[in-house]
C-alpha cells in the first residue's frame, strides 16, 4: 500500500459535480473579476470566522502585506517600524513585513508547540516596535493569551498569520485584543478573530484550498477593511478614482465560487483531520519519534502533523522506501536563507533544532482508516 503525502486530486474530486455547475454559472455570468462570488464568499468567510469584515485578495502573502500597508495608510505604522515575528515561520510572513518597508525582529520558538517562546518577547522590544505577528503554525493556534496580554501592555498591533489555521478555535478570553470583537457571546473565538487583523491563504494545500491562488484579510476594524479593499484594487473605491497608491491583488472570481463550495465542508474536513491526529497521538509508540504537543484539540486543525526525530533524514528515507510520503516543513529557517544573508550569523537555537528534526507525515480529510493504520505500522516499525 502506497500512501501519498497529500492527495489533492482526491480532495477536490469530491466536489466535481458541484464545481462543474459553478463553472458553468461563472462562464455564463460574463463577469469575471470582483463579481458576486467574491462578495458572497467574503460574507460567508467573515461569518465563518466570526469577524465583521473579510476582503478577498490574491494570495496569503498579499493578505499579510496589505494589512501592513493598510495600517501605514492609516498612520498606525510607519516605514522602519519593527514587527516581532517567529523565527521558525514560513518565509511569507517575513517577506510581507519587509515588502511593506517594515523591519522584522525574529524571536525564537518553543520546541513543543512550535509557537513563540513568549519568555523572549520582552527582549525583542525596542522603541520602534509597533506590531507583533503570531503565526498559527501547522494549524495550531499559538499562545494568544500571552501574545495579546503582551501586545496590550506594549500597545502593539496584533496581526495573525492564519494561513494554516482556517477554523481553529480557542475559548473566548478576557485577553481578547480587539474590543470590537464581533461575536462576544460566543464561547469560542476562531483564528482570524484573535487580533487586530489576520491574513489567510487559500493555496491548494491549505485546509481551505482553492484550485489556484487565493487569500483573504479578516478584521473587525472598519477603517482597515475599507483601506485594504481599496489597496487590493489599485487604490480605488470607485472605478478609475484612485484614492491611494494601490496594488492589483484581488481574489479571483472563479476561485471564490469554488471556495464557497468547499467552505461548507471545512468543519467536517477539520474534524476528520482531528480524528486522524488522535489516532496518531494515541497509537504511535515509537520511542525515537517525538509527537507534537497538543494542549487543546479544538485549537488545532492539523494542517500538518509534524513529528520530530534526531535521525530525521534517515527516518524520511525509511518512510519513502516503505511507501509513505512525507515532507519537511521547513528545511531551512528564514535566518539561514541566502535571501536574508544579513541574518545568517544570528542564533536561534530552538528554531535551528526544529528545522533539523521535523518531518510531516500524511494527514488529510480523504485518508482512510486503513491508510492511517498503515502509517502507524510503518512509523512504529522504524
Ligand atoms: C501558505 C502560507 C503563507 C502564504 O500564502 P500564499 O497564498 O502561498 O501566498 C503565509 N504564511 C504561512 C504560515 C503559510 O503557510
Amino acid at each position: 500500500m502506497k500512501i501519498t503525502f497529500l492527495d489533492l486530486h482526491k480532495i477536490n474530486t469530491r466536489f466535481e459535480t458541484e464545481f462543474q455547475g459553478v463553472f458553468q454559472s461563472f462562464l455564463d455570468s460574463g463577469y469575471y473579476i470582483l463579481g458576486n462570488s467574491v462578495t458572497e464568499f467574503e460574507n460567508a468567510f467573515a461569518n465563518y470566522c466570526g469577524v465583521k469584515h473579510c476582503i478577498g485578495v490574491g494570495n496569503g502573502l498579499d493578505a499579510l502585506r496589505l494589512i501592513l500597508e493598510g495600517y501605514k495608510m492609516l498612520g498606525k505604522l510607519t516605514e522602519g517600524d519593527e514587527v516581532i515575528v517567529a523565527a521558525n515561520t514560513y518565509i511569507a510572513t517575513i517577506l510581507a513585513i519587509k515588502q511593506a518597508g517594515l523591519t522584522p525582529v525574529l524571536v525564537d520558538a518553543e520546541a513543543e508547540t512550535f509557537g513563540f517562546d513568549c519568555s523572549k518577547l520582552e527582549q525583542a522590544m525596542s522603541p520602534k516596535t509597533k506590531a507583533i505577528m503570531p503565526v498559527h503554525l501547522y494549524g495550531q493556534i499559538t499562545n494568544m493569551d500571552k501574545v495579546n496580554a503582551f501586545a496590550i501592555a506594549h500597545n502593539l498591533l496584533v496581526i495573525e498569520d492564519a494561513a494554516q489555521a482556517h477554523g481553529a478555535k480557542i475559548p473566548n478570553s478576557k485577553f481578547q485584543k480587539t474590543n470590537t470583537g464581533y461575536d462576544k457571546s460566543s464561547h469560542f473565538l476562531k483564528a482570524g478573530n484573535l487580533g487586530d487583523a489576520a491574513g489567510f491563504s487559500f493555496y491548494p494545500t491549505k485546509n481551505l484550498g482553492a484550485l489556484g491562488d487565493g487569500g483573504a484579510v479578516t478584521t473587525n476594524d472598519e477603517e482597515l477593511a475599507e483601506v485594504v479593499k481599496m489597496l487590493r484594487n489599485y487604490g480605488a473605491k470607485t472605478k478609475y478614482v484612485n484614492n491611494l497608491e494601490g496594488f492589483n491583488s484581488r481574489l479571483d472570481e472563479l476561485q471564490a465560487a469554488l471556495l464557497l463550495v468547499k467552505l461548507k465542508q471545512l468543519d467536517s474536513d477539520n474534524n476528520r483531520r482531528r480524528e486522524i491526529a488522535k489516532m496518531y497521538l494515541t497509537q504511535l509508540s515509537n520511542k525515537k519519534i517525538i509527537l507534537p504537543t497538543v494542549p487543546d484539540v479544538d485549537a488545532h486543525v492539523f494542517h500538518l502533523f509534524v513529528v520530530r526525530t534526531d535521525s530525521r533524514d534517515e527516518f524520511q528515507q525509511y518512510l519513502t522506501k516503505s511507501g509513505v510520503g512525507s515532507l519537511i516543513h521547513y528545511p531551512i529557517p528564514p535566518h539561514r536563507q541566502k535571501a536574508f544573508s544579513e541574518w545568517n550569523q544570528l542564533s536561534f537555537p530552538v528554531t535551528d533544532r526544529i528545522h533539523n528534526t521535523v518531518l510531516s507525515i500524511p494527514i488529510s480529510p480523504v485518508m482512510t482508516n486503513e491508510e492511517v493504520q498503515r502509517v502507524i505500522e510503518v512509523v512504529d516499525s522504524y
